[in-house]
């Protein structure tokens, strides 16, 4: 199949790690030319330099700073002369317990997994309705759709959600898609690296990290495994193709079985 995406200029947020790092090289395979943002700058060297012979601009964003996000597009415009796909990935999780969750941290997830999209797409729409043609994809989460207990995650990752909903209606006019995966658990940094989910998953139940990991595995996906990166990827570059441009306002789960809803 034939994704038309040769030439198209595509920014990812959150691309130096994870899941928007093999975003970026699933774009490149397809011969787009890419725009990688994130905060972590010597992570973005690192993926500039896996994905020589692709057309990268790379810049360090943060992506909950309005100032760094309005720089960041009119750089990519700068250099590329327009935009047609934007892929908001950026993010983060915490467990935490309920009662007492730190609310300066709820607000801070949702500066940068609520917010921040939306001011994104809101930068991106000039440059859509100029080209006659963009896509968006949100990476929203199945915790959106069904609680994981991670109470800023699920809460903001419902109204990632709503916002692809919202924002699909409102852009169908220019002939923009804007849809959201919702992967279930992958095997990134975001469980693996210090301090975070797997960590986090061992205190609350007592096992070893990678003890802990496997049971989550093995007792809650239907497939009895995390995703890979590159399967949660290839979702979102299907969602962002021309053979796709039909498919708006859609929450596409990616996470061997897990949810149980008809939704
Ligand atoms: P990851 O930690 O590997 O990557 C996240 C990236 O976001 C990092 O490179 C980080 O530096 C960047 N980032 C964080 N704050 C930023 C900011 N303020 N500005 C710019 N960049 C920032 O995590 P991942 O697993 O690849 O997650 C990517 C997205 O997928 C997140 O939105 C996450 O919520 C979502 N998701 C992940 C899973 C999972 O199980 N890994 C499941 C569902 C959804």
């Amino acid at each position: 199949m034939n994704l038309g995406l040769n030439g198209r200029v595509v920014i990812v947020t959150g691309a130096a790690s994870g899941i928007g790092k093999q975003v970026a090289v699933a774009y490149a395979q397809e011969g787009a030319k890419l725009a990688l943002a994130d905060i972590n700058l010597d992570g973005l060297k690192k993926v500039k330099k896996e994905l020589k012979g692709a057309e990268v601009y790379i810049e360090e964003v943060d992506v909950t700073n309005a100032e760094s996000c309005e720089t960041f597009i009119k750089n990519v415009v700068k250099k590329y002369k327009k935009i047609d796909v934007l892929v908001n990935n950026a993010g983060t999780a915490k467990m935490g317990d309920m009662e007492t969750f730190p609310e300066k941290t709820f607000r801070q997830h949702a500066e940068l997994m609520m917010y921040a999209p939306v001011r994104l797409i809101n930068l991106c729409i000039p440059h859509f309705k100029k080209n006659g043609w963009g896509s968006v994809v949100n990476t929203a989460s199945i915790f959106g759709k069904q609680p994981g207990g991670l109470i800023s995650y699920d809460t903001i990752k419902a109204a990632d959600i709503m916002i692809t909903k919202d924002y699909s209606s409102y852009c169908a006019p220019f002939n923009v898609n804007v849809n959201a995966v919702c992967p279930g658990p992958v095997d990134t940094p975001l469980w693996h690296a210090d301090g975070q989910l797997g960590d986090q998953l061992a205190s609350a139940t007592g096992m070893e990290k990678d003890s802990a990991i496997e049971w989550f595995a093995k007792t809650n996906i239907p497939m009895g495994r995390y995703a890979k990166p590159e399967e949660i990827a290839s979702a979102i570059v299907f969602l962002s193709s021309e053979p796709a441009h039909y498919i708006t306002g859609v929450a596409l789960n990616v996470d061997g079985g897990m949810v149980k809803s008809l939704l």
